[in-house]
């Protein structure tokens, strides 16, 4: 059943309600109407690619969006209703800047929908019993007049920006990722559509803007994703094949491999081995001269010096070699004290044991582009011989 909902949404879906609307299933006039209902369309995608990667929070703004253009959509004149929507998602979104994306159907997603529905039903409620009263709410000045003009927005809305836009601000500074910017980016041209409110047209642009600015960060992220080595968070070996596709002039590729990792994983256990692949990881990053670390794959790293033969990268590699050999790493584990003790000596966690210092090597090949094959493929592979040569030298060193 899963399988089949995988293979028919959302590209099945769409074939059959243009076919439905071929042969005549669906409103008359459909093509003249979509000028109103790009936003709509927009919307349902951006919705779609929301609930498909998990990302809760561009769900809830979208249905937030929804309901700003069907309250602007009805309302004539009086845009006491659309402000309030509007004003109410900012709120949402500023708040739900503290949490992060779940899957729609989590717990945690229903979660963040309840409260995000809550806020929205209070505010309609109100704006059933007394939209008068709301009126005058968006008519309040709590500040002086001139602190609010420039937006050419009532106070209370620019007050519920002021929140949100650091908030989604700071999110997205921390978490880096492309949805957090998404959030940040949509909220501004949230602004915009409440400024031009007047202009039906700015409006629908507006809105759809914010939620295919939504849409395209809940892309961006899955691009990132599929670039980015979740353990090390490395650029992964397609970004290496990627990047070693558009490489142009001379070039030197190195093949970096744990020494004796088998051993180390097998007396320590994966995870420690996990924590020393990212120690290892953090070391090669710090490659000087410029070195493009990626990881490509199990304990194996590569680095690409653009611009550089083996004789310019041979003293980077010398360096990063040595390193990782000095770097020393603290066994974690249940008895390890979460900060590191000012005298270790005095720790008494682990019964008689001190804590253990462990420590890693790592051999190198490289190879550069000089040769008669200057193809990526064939770099590589003599990087890996010069690799193979370097661990039969008799391991932590560099081997050209
Ligand atoms: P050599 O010095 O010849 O490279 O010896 P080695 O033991 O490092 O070589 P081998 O290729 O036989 O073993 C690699 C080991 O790396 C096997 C596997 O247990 C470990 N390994 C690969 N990927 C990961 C990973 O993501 N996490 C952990 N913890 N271990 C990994
Ligand atoms: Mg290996
Ligand atoms: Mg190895």
């Amino acid at each position: 059943m899963t399988r089949l909902i995988g293979w028919v949404v959302p590209g099945g879906i769409i074939l059959a309600a243009i076919v439905a609307l071929i042969l005549g299933l669906g409103p008359e006039d459909f093509t003249a109407m979509l000028g109103e209902t790009y936003p709509w369309v927009a919307f349902g995608i951006v919705l779609l690619l929301g609930a498909f990667f998990h990302r809760s929070r561009v769900v809830l703004f979208v249905f937030g969006l929804s309901a700003m253009l069907l309250v602007f959509s009805q309302a004539t004149a009086d845009l006491t209703g659309f402000f309030l929507v509007g004003t109410l998602l900012v709120v949402s979104m500023g708040i739900l800047a503290l949490s992060q994306d779940r899957g729609v159907f989590s717990t945690g997603g229903l979660l963040q929908m309840m409260v995000f529905l809550v806020v929205f039903l209070f505010g309609m409620l109100l704006l059933e019993l007394a939209p008068g009263d709301l009126a005058s709410f968006l008519a309040l000045m709590p500040l002086p007049p001139g602190w609010s003009e420039w937006s050419g927005l009532p106070q209370p809305v620019l007050l519920a920006f002021a929140f949100a836009v650091p908030t989604t601000l700071v999110a997205a500074f921390f978490r880096e990722g492309p949805v957090e910017r998404g959030i940040f980016w949509s909220l501004l041209i949230l602004a915009l559509a409440l400024r031009y409110a007047t202009d039906p047209g700015l409006v629908g642009v507006c809105l759809t803007g914010a939620g295919l600015a939504l849409g395209l960060s809940v892309m961006a992220t899955s691009y990132a994703m599929a670039y980015k080595d979740d353990l090390t968070g490395l650029p992964a070996r397609r970004a290496l094949l990627r990047d070693l596709n558009g490489i142009s002039g001379e070039y030197a590729a190195a093949m970096v491999d744990v020494d004796h990792f088998k051993k180390f994983n097998d007396r320590y256990g994966h995870d420690v081995g996990d924590q020393v692949l990212r120690m290892v990881a953090a070391r090669l990053s710090k490659v000087p001269g410029r070195g493009r670390v990626y990881r490509y794959g199990g304990e194996e790293f590569t680095v690409l010096f653009p611009g550089k033969n083996i004789q310019k990268a041979l003293p980077h590699l010398k360096e990063v070699r040595r390193s990782v050999e000095d770097a020393t790493f603290t066994l974690r584990s249940w008895r390890r004290p979460r900060k590191k003790p000012v005298d270790p000596s005095a720790w008494r966690g682990a019964g008689k044991q001190k804590p253990k210092l462990l420590s890693v090597t790592i051999s190198i090949g490289v190879a550069d582009s000089s040769g008669r094959d200057p193809s990526p493929e064939t770099v590589l592979k003599k990087a890996d011989q010069a690799l193979y040569r370097a661990k039969e030298g008799g391991r932590n060193q560099v081997s050209k």
